[in-house]
């Protein structure tokens, strides 16, 4: 199988999970326990917190750790509005993850007011259309790079518009792929994913600016110094933790192979298939993703492209989510203007640390066979 859909997750990394086994094994205490197994897991559990910080320069008190990226975006809407009472509105995108549409979508059926910042034709927030929405009092989550397209979203330019609201970023696609540093980044909440970045499934990590009296948006005990109550699952948090050191350690390297590996893509399937769209500009957007779309996308079956490639041994997606077997058009490709039936046939291919060019090429023989054979 070719694996190019590193957007949707990741393999884990042989080191991650060696770095995991004795905390899923013998050492199985609980964090909050006072004798000697539970204080080991205590210190396992800082010393990944430490670690995690540095890796996105933070300070540990700045850092929680979730259930992943779903739970870090909804933990962030719903406290901040409703627990903690930091804002009484919410700004998002159009193309955020429905992580955060989700929720969004459930305040506001309680009564808080949401608006949406649309995007332009490639993308990028509207500053116009922002600026022009009453961002006074509001909590605003705009994600730091999209997962279908992997455009990087301009979070400085966002901050000089907004003011002093709160500004959440969804960095679940960018840890790993972008350097980050909250000290350089305007912001006030960040989530992260572990499964993204080559790491486990089912952690992740939510970053709060120190000064912010955020109070955990689901009842329980006491942990993460009340910011998140749960038993901490101490393997999967020394796992992100893992995860993350190594993806930084060697950043530039990876990124510059990724980058490469989706460029000669571009070349192969621009060179190779007619009336192709790229919905990843070459500049600005992550150096793994490439999505494209199709200009004649009505006589394309967008499920069955992911099907053909599918057998072919080749997993590639398209963004779109599938209910009830049938796809429905992407919602972020609609927000840049595309038609339902371009937005319906897309595919993202998305490469990791580990993709050779040799799996690009043959991917992108195949996707260019399977057009030319659906267009006759
Ligand atoms: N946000 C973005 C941008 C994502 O791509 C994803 C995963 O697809 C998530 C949030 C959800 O993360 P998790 O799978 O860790 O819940």
């Amino acid at each position: 199988m070719i694996y190019l859909d590193n957007s949707a997750t990741t393999a884990i990394d042989p080191e991650v999970l060696d770095e995991m086994m004795p905390w899923l094994q013998n050492n199985y205490g609980n964090a909050s326990s006072v004798y000697a197994l539970g204080r080991q897991a205590r210190v396992a559990i800082e010393l990944a917190r430490a670690d995690f910080a540095t890796v996105i320069g933070a300070h540990p008190a700045e850092v929680i750790f979730t259930s992943g990226g779903t739970e870090s975006n909804n933990a962030v809407l719903k406290s901040v509005v409703q627990d903690s009472k930091l804002a009484s509105t919410v700004i998002h995108s159009t193309i955020e993850h429905h992580a955060v549409l989700h929720p969004a979508a459930a305040l506001q059926q309680q009564g808080v007011p949401v608006y949406e910042a649309t995007v332009s034709e490639y993308g990028y927030v509207d500053l116009g259309v922002l600026q022009s929405l009453p961002y006074g009092n509001a909590l605003v989550s705009v994600m730091h790079a999209n997962n279908e397209t992997g455009v990087i979203q301009p979070l400085v330019d966002i901050r000089g518009v907004i003011g002093d609201a709160l500004l959440h970023t969804d960095a679940v696609q960018t840890l790993g792929k972008l350097p980050i540093d909250v000290a350089a980044l305007p912001v006030d909440f960040m989530s992260f994913s572990a499964h993204k970045i080559h790491g486990p499934k089912g952690v992740g990590a939510l970053f709060i600016r120190k000064g912010i009296n955020f109070r955990a948006h689901q009842q329980g005990g006491g942990q993460e110094r009340n910011r998140r109550a749960g038993t901490e699952p101490v393997a999967l948090i020394v796992g992100m933790a893992a995860a993350a050191r190594i993806a930084v350690s060697n950043l530039e390297a990876h990124t510059k192979h990724m980058k490469s590996c989706i460029d000669y893509a571009r070349v192969l399937l621009s060179s190779s298939i007619e009336k192709i769209r790229f919905n990843t500009p070459e500049e600005g957007a992550l150096p793994n993703v490439l999505n494209v779309s199709f200009i004649d996308a009505e006589k394309l079956d967008g499920e069955s492209i992911l099907q053909a490639m599918d057998i072919a041994g080749v997993a590639v997606s398209n963004g779109s989510a599938c209910v009830s077997g049938s796809l429905q058009p992407s919602h972020v490709l609609k927000a840049m203007g595309r038609t339902d039936a371009e937005s319906r046939a897309a595919v993202r291919i998305s490469v990791s640390k580990n993709t050779t060019t040799v799996e690009v090429e043959r991917a992108c023989a195949l996707l260019s066979e399977i057009i030319r054979n659906m267009r006759v």
